[in-house]
């Protein structure tokens, strides 16, 4: 299983080389503990600063603050291996999101001071928009930061924020100019450690992506240094969050993509042993053609997202682009779990089989990263000119 397609020109001998590096270290650090954390409800620490170790997280940030310098192909690499080996949990998405938006807007001070502990895993990071009372309609948030001096004061709450039970840093949607919509929204980082009126809300019970911790956030007058903000200046963050959307999509698709490879093997493996009437639940013709689909799924699926990695890196992924592989890659995502269930029978059923969790993982892939109804909405924007 690979994420390469063979005519990707964007992949180099670096790109393989970092992948095996990335699967050999995911087999034994990542493979045999994915239930324990599903159990716990989220990720230990020790993993975060071994995949830091292995230099898994480092690959976009550039060398001087602790990175390879490698471009988001790294990023996506280590996305697909993990995804492929079936784990959910691990919320390295968000991390190299919020490295990304600190690669882009990040003053040098906060580079040098963020960027070296991303890559080493010392600090895990959430991106907190969604509130309570508004998800898709980001400019409505009502999280507010007002100037108190040098400093921000925050006031509001956040929910269903992945990392946010283990957060040291999170950047957090918020308004500095009440009276405006989207003009008046700011993306203000805050280091959570011993931050006063910060507090975390109970790890949210979820109905998949279990070893994922997930959380509501609370600020009671957070007082937040002006210097955190990210940018030159207030009102920049609906804007900076729309730029940044492209990425996020495509970690959606890429994820994908990883989850269906791995679905596909188990389920293959699976057909071939299962006996049904004195045959391999593999020779009925309608397992051969459900398979035959899925896998045609995939293939169709890993040329688009590898087009996307292309343009991301070229700077060229539009957003109704990156809205289409978000739709489509969680849309055949689901589709595929559906099929692949079915084709373990009961057994399909049961938690102790990884297509169940498979299943239960996929469905929130068309809610997160902006659902898939407003990424058709995007689309349709892109059309009606
Ligand atoms: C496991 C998980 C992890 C998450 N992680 C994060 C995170 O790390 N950070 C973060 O900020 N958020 C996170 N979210 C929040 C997620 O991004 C939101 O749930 C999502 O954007 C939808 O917002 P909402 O839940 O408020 O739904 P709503 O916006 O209330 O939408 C409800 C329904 O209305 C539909 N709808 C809304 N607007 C339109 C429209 N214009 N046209 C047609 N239909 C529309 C939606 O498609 C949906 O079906 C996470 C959510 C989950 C479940």
């Amino acid at each position: 299983m690979s994420l390469f397609t063979s005519t990707a020109a964007w992949v180099t001998d670096e790109h393989r080389m970092f992948a095996e590096m990335a699967g050999r270290f995911l087999d034994d650090a990542l493979v045999p503990n994915t239930e324990k954390w599903a159990e716990n409800g989220a990720v230990d620490r020790a993993f975060w600063l071994q995949a830091g170790q292995t230099g898994l997280m480092a690959g976009s940030i550039a060398e001087e603050y602790g990175g390879v310098g490698g471009g988001m192909g790294f990023d996506s690499v280590t996305l697909y291996e993990q995804t492929a080996r079936g784990d959910a949990g691990w919320g390295y998405g968000i991390q190299s999101i919020v490295t990304h938006y600190i690669n882009t807007y990040g003053s040098e001070d906060q580079k040098q001071k963020w960027l070296p502990k991303l890559a080493s895993g010392e600090m895990i990071s959430a991106l907190a928009m969604t509130e309570p009372g508004t998800g898709s309609d980001v400019q409505a948030v009502k999280t507010t930061a007002e100037k108190d001096g040098n400093s921000y004061r925050l006031n509001g709450s956040k929910i269903f924020i992945t990392n946010g039970q283990s957060a040291d840093l999170v950047i957090v949607a918020a308004k500095t100019d009440k009276s405006l919509g989207a003009k008046g929204v700011s993306l203000i980082a805050i280091e959570t450690e011993g931050a006063e009126g910060f507090r975390r809300g109970r790890n949210l019970k979820k109905l998949g992506m279990k070893g994922n911790d997930t959380a509501e956030l609370f600020f009671e007058d957070v007082k937040v240094p002006m210097t955190n903000l990210l940018g030159s200046e207030e009102g920049q963050g609906f804007y900076q969050l729309m730029k940044q959307l492209p990425w996020e999509r495509l970690t959606i698709g890429i994820m994908a993509l990883g989850a269906i490879d791995f679905a596909i093997s188990e389920t293959v493996k699976y057909v071939q042993e299962r006996k049904a009437f004195g045959q391999r639940v593999m020779d009925f013709q309608n397992t051969r053609f459900k398979l035959a689909e899925c896998k045609t799924k995939a293939e169709v699926l890993r040329s688009f997202v590898n087009d996307c990695i292309g343009k991301l890196e070229a700077g060229e992924l539009d957003a109704a682009t990156a809205s289409m592989v978000k739709y489509w890659g969680s849309e055949v995502q689901n589709e595929v779990m559906h099929e692949c269930l079915q084709l373990f029978g009961g057994y399909g059923f049961m938690t102790e089989y990884p297509i169940a969790r498979l299943y239960a993982d996929a469905r929130v892939q068309m809610i997160y990263g902006g659902t898939n109804e407003v990424m058709k909405e995007l689309i349709a924007r892109s059309l009606d000119v």
